[in-house]
């Protein structure tokens, strides 16, 4: 996100201008405009070389009304508290959205996870942990993947705390490999959920699937399952992906005119996210701009990236063939670029519907972890694909009772759950 933005401003923003739309209480306003409890640690590593290297680590707990706090642990260099803030408040939203028992939370440890070494990371994953250990569990707060981090992550934070707790507690954090208390069908769950909200949007828009072309931003895990799932199960084309180069310092588009293979991109792509522009350019891509994304004539435009990403600056450099944007990403458009696309009657699928597959499965797992008994991953797979499609149509149908536009019709959905929930709880 460039400088000037700053995302827990947006989450707040966002949140208010539906507040006055639902003439909410000034008191519940004030309770929700905030998280309820933030923490700060600095979490001391003993890197490979014997340096002692220190590295400031977040977690912020917005609401837990309707369950315990729920959200990812992000490792990210640019990492900042109000970045946190801002995904926690959108955590509450997401999980009463996807109307599943749990509140919003979220963590980042400002750190390049790519600089360090396997050891060093478990080190700074079983560090956190220790430091925070009082404040995670599964009726508490309970942590899942995000940027910067994997199932393999989640599973040292799982057994350090399972250690100290002196019990084995699966149930403790999301996302873990399947063999160590995952559920089957997690690690493509957000990108499958992405393609099921769009599959929805087509119904309602009168588009058939088959042959509609897409643009993804990103090409980590979201991006890469909508990617595949956009092939798969809607016979759509993706046109490009576009990533981050660790090396060059700059992002690059993946541009194949008749259709990227994204079986093929993931083959040479390295676990977070930056492909090989050797091999991707000797067999056939076409190497573009960073940017280039956003502007194609394509009829989907999906963000999967990072916050911030259609601004004012750029959002009128979308292609007018562009029907539905579908934000795989958290935060990827600002308010102002907002008002563009709803005059320009582009449909929106916003994003804490549109990405709620994730926390969707995350919930599945802990419900498998409690009952000590595990699905197939079509059962996985076929559960979401109704929360999902529910989510979706309870936000469409808002939309059109109220005739407001769709990220507005998803927070009053979601607001409404959480200020029911905290009144019954006699909060406020
Ligand atoms: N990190 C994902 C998100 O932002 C998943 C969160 C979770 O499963 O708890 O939605």
């Amino acid at each position: 996100m460039s400088k000037e933005i700053n995302p827990f401003e947006l989450a707040q923003k966002q949140f208010d201008r539906v507040a006055d739309m639902l003439d909410l209480d000034e008191e519940v306003r004030a309770f929700l405009r905030w998280p309820k409890k933030e923490f700060h640690v600095r979490i001391p590593v003993r890197m490979d070389n014997g340096e002692l290297k220190i590295f400031d680590g977040y977690r912020v707990q917005h609401n837990d009304a309707l369950g315990p706090h729920k959200g990812g642990l992000r490792f990210y260099q640019n990492e900042t508290f109000d970045t946190v803030r801002a995904l926690s408040l959108w955590m509450t939203w997401k999980c009463a959205v996807a109307n599943v028992p749990l509140g919003g939370g979220k963590g980042g440890v400002v750190v390049d996870p790519t600089a360090l070494s396997d050891r060093e990371k478990e080190r700074l994953l079983r560090g956190y942990a220790r430091l925070l250990w009082k404040d995670f569990g599964p009726r508490t707060d309970v942590p899942a993947p995000d940027m910067g981090s994997n199932a393999q992550m989640m599973c040292w934070f799982m057994d350090e705390y399972s250690q100290l707790s002196g019990q084995y507690t699966p149930g403790v954090v999301t996302g873990k490999p399947v063999g160590a208390g995952g559920s089957l069908g997690r690690t493509q769950a957000t990108g499958f959920g992405v393609v099921v909200c769009i599959r929805e949007a087509m119904k309602k828009l009168g588009i058939d699937s088959k042959g509609t072309t897409a643009a993804i931003q990103g090409f980590g895990n979201v991006a890469q399952y909508t990617a595949t799932n956009y092939i798969e199960k809607l016979k759509g084309i993706v046109k490009c992906v576009s990533c981050w180069d660790r090396i060059d310092k700059t992002s690059y588009t993946f541009y194949k005119a008749d259709g990227i293979d994204p079986h093929f991109l993931m083959s040479i792509t390295d676990q977070y996210g930056m492909i090989d522009k050797k091999l991707a350019s000797e067999n056939g891509y076409e190497i573009l701009s960073g940017d280039a994304w956003r502007s194609l004539d394509v009829d989907v435009l999906i963000p999967a990236a990072l916050e911030g990403q259609i601004t004012l600056d750029n959002v009128n450099t979308i292609s007018k063939q562009v029907k539905i944007i579908a934000e795989a990403a958290n935060g990827p458009t600002t308010t102002e670029a907002d008002e563009v696309i709803k005059k320009r009657n582009i449909f929106l699928i916003p994003d804490f519907l549109c990405n709620c597959g994730g926390v969707t499965c995350s919930y599945f797992e802990s419900v498998q972890n409690d009952a000590n008994f595990y699905w197939s991953e079509d059962e996985v797979l076929g559960k979401l694909d109704d929360k999902m499609s529910v989510a979706f149509n309870s936000v469409f149908g808002m939309a059109k009772e109220r005739n407001v536009y769709m990220r507005d019709a998803a927070y009053m959905v979601a607001i409404q759950r959480v200020v029911t929930a905290m009144k019954l709880r006699g909060w406020v």
